[in-house]
């Protein structure tokens, strides 16, 4: 298995999601030259408003969504795991396909959903942070975890920092978006099936206000706010 180096790795629970959480930091990386690799766990197939719409031509138009999304913003590459939305668990093989990635990937920096969000929280977000943050350590570092990783070529590798989106209550790093808020909008406009032209002033209203106040105290106007978690064991 071929190894094919990215600075950073976006694991997303959907569609979508990344775009809310970090797309104008990742616009910013990409700017200063950094590779930005996206992994989307889930495939977009539950949540729809009309009765009508087939899951399987869902799952079609948020891809296509997510890679217009991901071109605008200067992604190299997206890798889709295609689970069923609400069907993620915390097995063994679903850990191993992120360890396997990172593996391969190689990321000095993943960013994902906080799982220790309280209370309301989506579960396919729980889980992927959860998985993500285990798959990172111990397991993408350990040589005899999944030990046929090893023997197909992709050597164990240590991560050096984790950044999780929506973790209100917890954050330690803000990330300048003042440059890359209006492309982490369009990026979000992509998602026309989940980001409804109605629903698009009151929402990036919304999001304007809420990066001013993750810049608050800031030498920046706009943010984008995380938990930040450094590796150094
Ligand atoms: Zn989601």
């Amino acid at each position: 298995m071929a190894v094919k180096q990215a600075q950073v790795m976006v694991v997303t629970p959907h569609p979508d999601d990344a775009e809310f959480g970090v797309a104008g930091t990742v616009a910013r990386w990409v700017k200063e030259g950094k590779d930005v690799v996206y992994v989307v766990c889930a495939n977009g197939d539950k949540g729809y408003h009309d009765i009508n719409m087939k899951p399987e031509k869902l799952v079609e138009i948020r891809e296509q969504e997510q890679l217009a999304a991901a071109r605008l913003l200067g992604v190299r590459e997206v890798i889709f795991l295609r689970h069923s939305d609400q069907s993620l668990e915390d097995t063994p093989e679903f850990r191993k396909e992120i360890v396997r990635l990172i593996r391969m990937y190689r990321p000095d920096t993943v960013v994902t959903a906080d799982p220790y969000r309280r209370y309301i929280w989506h579960r396919d977000h729980r889980i992927v942070g959860q998985v993500t943050l285990d798959a990172i350590f111990p397991y993408a570092r350990d040589h005899l975890s999944y030990p046929d990783l090893l023997e197909g070529g992709l050597q164990p590798h240590k991560v050096k920092e984790v950044l999780l989106w929506a973790a209100p209550e917890d954050i330690n790093y803000r990330s300048d978006i003042t440059d890359t808020f209006d492309i982490k909008l369009a990026a979000l406009r992509c998602h026309k099936s989940q980001v409804g032209n109605n629903q698009l002033p009151d929402l990036e209203n919304w999001l304007k206000q809420r990066a001013k106040k993750m810049a608050e105290g800031q030498d920046f106007e706009l943010a984008e706010a995380f938990h930040r978690v450094e590796i150094t064991w």
